[in-house]
């Protein structure tokens, strides 16, 4: 049995943000991961204005591995196209590999203690420790943190409800790549009902996928036609595009007495963008001061995390959820011009860049979608 104070599941953005952040504050902290990194993982690699803020020290350095910056998104819905320029910073685009590997090793510099390629099997919390087992060992520490995405055994482990989740298919095409889709971000309504498809250029090749909340559609087969209309047949014969869920929506509980659930094992995805990786170091930062205080206090209960992120995020959560199933339903939506004359669809690419529901759409469109207010915000 090996004892540290905090045990923290699952190595990505919101695993190692979490090490990384109770490192530096003098916390000794262990980060599993069953995955060796550089792993990949089935993503488009966008990082957005507001995720790039967050990740402003690590930006800073000349190791950071960005593949390519994008200032411009074209939108695609019924039959049309609307091209939008974004402005700075644009959206950075890099490969998930490179990314997680260097906020692996951001959290080993911190002083995290690391443990990779190596599964967690089982997840107990008692009264007075959590253990957590892998293959290899058992840890016995004060908190645990489960950053170990869609299907958390963590979550699993202490209880906390599953439920069905949207799904995506994404291929990496390329090289090489087309003139014609080598500089902007395509984000494409008609590429699928229920949801959209995406192309986002990384330099050396394409990133193309599509997810919808629709779990009826055959996403494989989808995707290949999309590649083929997209004039990317050859491509299409190669690649094999990986299937995975997307976790939206938030869910009721994210902590409890000695843990805490951050990323995508929270559910933290956008409902409308699916952009997964803001709120995976928005909840580690979060998680980070809970944990922090309750060592401070001497309370193990991190519930008051669970209550803090549905304050802070419920409401917009619930904005973008509204808007994501009112918008898929009917595309047409989009274009419809409402008194004050605007669009649904000159909001999006502020969103799509990151940008805030609440603060994007205006209070008359919010009312229509039947958002409720804060009510049940007020019970978590
Ligand atoms: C197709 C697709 C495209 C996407 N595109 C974007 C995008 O462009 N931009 C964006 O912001 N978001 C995007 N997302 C969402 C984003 O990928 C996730 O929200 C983000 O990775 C969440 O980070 P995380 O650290 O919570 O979890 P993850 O990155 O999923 O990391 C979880 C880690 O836990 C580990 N793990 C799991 N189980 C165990 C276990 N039992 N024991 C030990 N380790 C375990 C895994 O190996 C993994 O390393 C996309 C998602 C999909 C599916």
């Amino acid at each position: 049995m090996i004892a540290t104070e905090v045990v923290v599941v699952g190595a990505g953005p919101g695993g190692a943000r979490v090490a990384t952040g109770l490192a530096k504050a003098g916390i000794d902290v262990v980060l599993i991961d069953r995955a060796e990194f550089g792993r990949d993982k089935p993503c488009g690699g966008a990082l957005t204005p507001r995720a790039q803020r967050l990740l402003e020290a690590e930006i800073a350095s000349t190791e950071f591995p960005v593949s390519t910056r994008v200032r411009t998104i074209r939108l695609r819905s019924e039959g049309r196209e609307v091209t939008y320029d974004i402005g700075d910073p644009g959206v950075m685009l890099l490969r998930r590999a490179a990314l997680d590997a260097f906020l692996v090793g951001g959290a080993r510099d911190a002083g995290a203690h690391t443990q990779l390629g190596s599964g967690v099997r089982r997840v107990i919390a008692c009264e007075d420790a959590v253990t957590v087992s892998t293959v290899d060992a058992v840890y016995r520490g004060d908190f645990v943190v489960g950053a170990d995405g869609a299907g958390s055994i963590v979550a699993r482990g202490l209880g906390i409800a599953g439920g069905v989740m949207p799904r995506a298919a994404s291929a990496d095409v390329g090289p090489p790549i087309p003139d014609h889709l080598d500089r902007d971000m395509i984000v494409d309504l008609d590429a699928v009902p229920g949801g959209y498809g995406w192309v986002f250029p990384k330099g050396d090749h394409l990133s193309v996928g599509i997810g919808s909340l629709s779990a009826r559609i055959r996403l494989r087969p989808r995707l290949h036609e999309y590649l083929e209309g997209l004039g990317l047949e050859a491509a299409s014969n190669q690649v094999r595009p990986r299937v995975h869920p997307v976790p939206l929506g938030m869910r009721e509980r994210l902590s409890g007495r000695r843990f805490a659930l951050v990323g995508d094992a929270a559910r933290l995805a956008d409902p409308f963008t699916g952009e997964g990786i803001y709120g995976a170091l928005r909840s580690a930062d979060a998680a980070v001061r809970a944990i922090i205080e309750a060592r401070r206090v001497g309370n193990p209960d991190l519930s008051g995390y669970s209550r803090q992120l549905w304050q802070k995020m419920g409401r917009e959560t619930r904005i973008a959820s509204a808007l994501a199933r009112a918008a898929f339903a009917d595309p047409g939506l989009l274009w419809r011009v409402f008194p004050g004359k605007w669009r649904i669809l000159d909001l999006l690419p502020g969103i799509l860049a990151g940008g805030s529901f609440c603060g994007s759409l205006p209070r008359g469109l919010i009312d229509r979608l039947h958002v409720p207010v804060g009510v049940d915000d007020r019970r978590r």
